[in-house]
């Protein structure tokens, strides 16, 4: 598989084929693309694909938020590594499930 621009649209193949939009699945994470239906080829749209090798890099990984106040609220400040793999934006409403009384869990 190559990893190279594609949007999920129709492009030429180095074989000379035209792809097929697909969306793709590496690490779990949805990766928009295109595949040659001729030879296999697989092309990725290169920031989905960005985000799934950010992902795997930070797996696991034991990262640090500072928990901060923006008026009445309370806010978490998230490591912008973990938003780059999560693709998240200002605005997105995530759940929080509260596993035990030191373990939090955010569900995209
Ligand atoms: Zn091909």
């Amino acid at each position: 598989m190559t990893k190279k621009k594609a949007d999920g649209e129709h492009i030429r193949c180095v074989c000379g084929a035209k792809t097929v939009p697909k969306q793709f699945r590496l690490e779990g994470i949805k990766v928009r693309g295109s595949e040659c239906p001729k030879c296999g080829e697989a092309y990725f749209n290169s920031e989905d694909a960005n985000r799934a090798l950010i992902y795997n890099k930070i797996k696991h990984e034991i990262m640090s938020g500072k928990v901060a106040k923006a008026g009445n609220s309370y806010v978490l400040r998230l490591p912008k590594k973990l938003v780059s793999a999560l693709g998240l934006s200002v605005g997105r409403t995530i759940d929080i499930r509260l596993d035990s009384p030191t373990e939090v869990v955010l569900c995209i």
